[in-house]
């Protein structure tokens, strides 16, 4: 039940947000026309929505994706397999802001020397 809920609360939350049913991939925000459909519809957004998500509430992704890993593993159950996947999710952007850092590291702020 609760599980079904959250997943009802995201979609509707992500078309609070002004978000559309997604024809993209598999989706919090797939459009469902009965119970099967529901059911199979991912508790996350795909990769497209997300950032939609993002641009129109600013979040943090990090801080995002670190709460609803409490959250699901909290929960449990049927939560598990939601927390891998948020946990990989996680694991990739910290991947990805480790090979950017590596690439473009920051000019080391200080003291102007001339
Ligand atoms: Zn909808
Ligand atoms: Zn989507």
């Amino acid at each position: 039940m609760l599980y079904r809920a959250c997943k009802v609360m995201t979609h509707e939350l992500g078309h609070m947000f002004g978000l559309r049913h997604c024809i993209y991939y598999e989706c919090g925000m797939n459009g469902c026309n009965h119970i099967h459909e529901s059911e199979t519809r991912p508790l996350y957004y795909c990769c497209i929505c997300y950032r939609k998500l993002q641009h129109a509430i600013g979040f943090d992704p990090w801080e995002r994706y670190r709460e609803i890993v409490k959250v699901c593993e909290e929960f449990g159950g049927l939560f598990e397999n939601e927390a891998e996947w948020f946990r990989g999710r996680l694991a990739d952007l910290e991947a990805t802001f480790a090979a950017l850092q590596s690439k473009y590291p920051q000019p080391t702020l200080g003291v102007k020397k001339n």
